[in-house]
């Protein structure tokens, strides 16, 4: 979980793989095959996809199939591992240009349909949308936390000489051996994040790039990943939030855009705009009909996001210009691509949150599409001071080693200034670029810290600000857990309030470690939020048993009181009457006694 926060260099990743079975040598990866260049052959009217073309031709070629082995199955790497792969062909297989938000969804669908069966997932996809698809499915793929990555290619692999075959080698090596729990796109020696790539090229083989986010890793002789950028994986079930709101749409400012242009372009059904903009996020501040255009769509409820037309660097408000739109109601984009918003807009949209929820969700990191604001210009970084004593003690030099190391350290203080309440700090943190998510060795976050220690304005914090509210630690654990625990009743109603929820298995272990521990105003407020006191855990120990056993008489008779079974028995056939009586609790046993037998099942 916390793996990759702790990973400063990946010099000790060959050695992962010695002494592994056979079994653990082979990585199951799933290739969705939608489309696109890569498997196309030429015909009468230009290139098109062929049925069938591409798996026969990749299974000819030795980096993809090892003779001694089962179709499907590579020769081993330099590390020893051989990846078994599976084609899983579309039909129809599509141009990319001919894709729209439901083969979005199709292709979230079928990674979460066989999620359980594979190690990763490649996506192979026409170049052309590559880049949207890439940024919806990192959306859409709620709680990810395998390897999804897109590629494809300019010349298709019917060429002889094309970037087909190194493309899908390079992926399937990266998804093969690395848990990069993001979705990415590989191209021409790079591994993006998918929601910062875009298209630049239509022709030359770097097609690729994303001028905002440097690559998550880079593969030439050796392959290095940039552990300390990569997303940490939360440990909870995958979930898919369907793209199915396609009201949105993409705006580039233009010199001489008229009124009535715009005024029809924000019509309705439109609910969300990318307005592309000029340089630092500047439009013409002087144009008063086009600026009331835009506030009379801000103001019907019409979400518009403010991203430059250029390919690196942020909106911000440094010119007049730039504030104009701000006032007119526009949301800051920051330094998301049109891509990324657009498909995050969809997203949110399709969510069915309310507008003022989308407009703050856009402006919030949610899977590293955005850098936080204030990140590049830090005035005061308090913690900094505790940074840079343990990179001078670990003798690290360069700033990329200072900038691991504070990486690494930011989960352990995020937490302690979580657990402390230390508000500023945790501003300052995110501010700087910290993970709002970052877990600690056990997988804990700040919030789990904030709740379990009853620091309510630090919850409020973390949840606006897009934390994950039901994330578990190593022991299962949830914040919401924590703060029903420690008799946080108001942490506890945010908590739900912003969508925690209490698993049942979870529910019934808290509810006997309460009943065990007497903690009687907990245990109510786990009734309360709808566990079922009923329940026995593994062992079929009820909270009745671990109450009587421990003596707890004010427990044993609230859960009389809430009807749960007496005579019910544990695994070892042993009822809570009796552990009352082995612990010499009389009174409680006389009270269990007490029961009318009609009442005790
Ligand atoms: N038109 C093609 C597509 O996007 C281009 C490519 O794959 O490179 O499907």
């Amino acid at each position: 979980m916390s793996r990759q926060n702790i990973r400063l260099t990946v010099q000790e990743y060959p050695v992962q793989y010695q002494g592994e079975s056979m079994d653990e040598q082979l990585r199951n990866v799933l290739i969705l095959y939608t489309g696109g260049t890569i498997g196309m052959i030429k015909g009468p009217r230009g290139y098109r996809p062929v049925p069938g073309f591409l798996e026969r031709i990749v299974r000819s070629l030795p980096a993809f199939q090892d003779p001694d082995m089962p179709p499907g199955v590579t020769p081993p790497s330099r590390y020893g591992r051989r990846i078994r792969y599976e084609i899983k062909e579309y039909n129809p297989l599509l141009d990319s240009s001919n894709m729209g938000m439901d083969h979005w969804v199709r292709i979230a669908r079928d990674i979460e349909g066989h999620y359980d069966e594979y190690d990763a997932f490649l996506v192979l996809h026409g170049t052309d949308t590559m880049a949207y698809t890439a940024s919806a499915l990192s959306f859409m793929l709620e709680e990810l936390d395998k390897t999804v990555i897109v590629t494809g290619s300019q010349i298709p692999l019917s060429q002889v000489r094309n970037d087909g075959g190194d493309n899908l080698l390079d992926a399937l090596i990266l998804a093969g051996h690395y848990d990069i729990p993001e979705v990415c796109l590989y191209f021409r020696s790079k591994l993006l994040r998918g929601n910062r790539a875009q298209k630049l090229d239509a022709s030359g083989l770097d097609a690729f790039d994303s001028g905002n986010f440097a690559p998550l890793a880079k593969v030439g002789i050796d392959i290095s990943v940039r552990w300390e950028h990569v997303l940490s994986p939360t440990g909870e079930r995958l979930r898919v939030a369907p793209i199915t709101n396609s009201n949105v749409a993409t705006l580039r400012l233009f010199p001489g855009i008229t009124k009535s242009i715009l005024d029809n372009f924000l019509r309705p059904p439109v609910q969300g705009v990318v307005l592309e903009t000029y340089g630092a996020g500047n439009a013409p501040d002087q144009r008063v009909d086009f600026l009331r255009a835009l506030r009379e769509a801000t103001e019907r409820g019409v979400v518009i996001v403010n991203t430059t037309q250029c390919h690196r660097g942020a909106v911000a408000a440094d010119y007049a210009t730039g504030a104009a739109l701000a006032e007119a109601g526009v949301t800051s984009g920051g330094d998301m691509t049109p891509e990324a918003a657009l498909t995050k807009l969809a997203y949110l949209l399709s969510k069915g949150f309310d507008e003022a929820r989308i407009r703050q969700l856009m402006e919030t990191n949610l899977r590293g599409e955005l850098t936080s604001r204030g990140s590049s210009t830090r005035f005061s970084f308090r913690e900094k001071a505790f940074v840079n004593s343990v990179a001078k003690v670990l003798a690290a030099t360069t700033q990329q080693e200072k900038d691991e190391i504070e990486r690494a350290l930011y989960p352990v203080l995020m937490c302690s200034a979580g657990g402390l309440g230390d508000l500023d700090a945790i501003r300052r943190m995110v501010d700087g670029g910290a993970d709002l998510n970052a877990a600690d060795y056990d997988g804990r976050t700040a919030l789990h810290l904030a709740a379990a220690e009853g620091r309510l304005d630090v919850v409020a914090y973390l949840l606006n600000r897009g934390a994950r509210v039901n994330v578990i630690d190593r022991w299962g654990g949830t914040p919401l857990q924590d703060a029903i625990r420690h008799t946080h009743d108001a942490i506890a109603q945010l908590l739900t309030e912003h969508g925690a929820v209490l698993r049942s298995e979870d529910a019934v272990s808290t509810m006997c470690r309460m009943a065990g521990e007497g903690n009687l105003a907990a245990l109510r407020r786990l009734v309360d939020n709808g566990a079922d006191p009923s329940l026995g855990d593994y062992d079929g120990r009820t909270p009745l048993h671990l109450a009587a056993s421990e003596g707890h008489r004010d427990v044993v008779a609230y859960l009389i009181e809430c009807g749960a079974p007496i005579n019910v028995t544990d695994r070892w056939g042993g009822s809570p009457l009796d552990d009352a009586e082995r612990h010499g609790h009389a009174e409680i046993a006389d009270l269990l006694r007490s029961v009318p037998q009609a009442n005790r099942q």
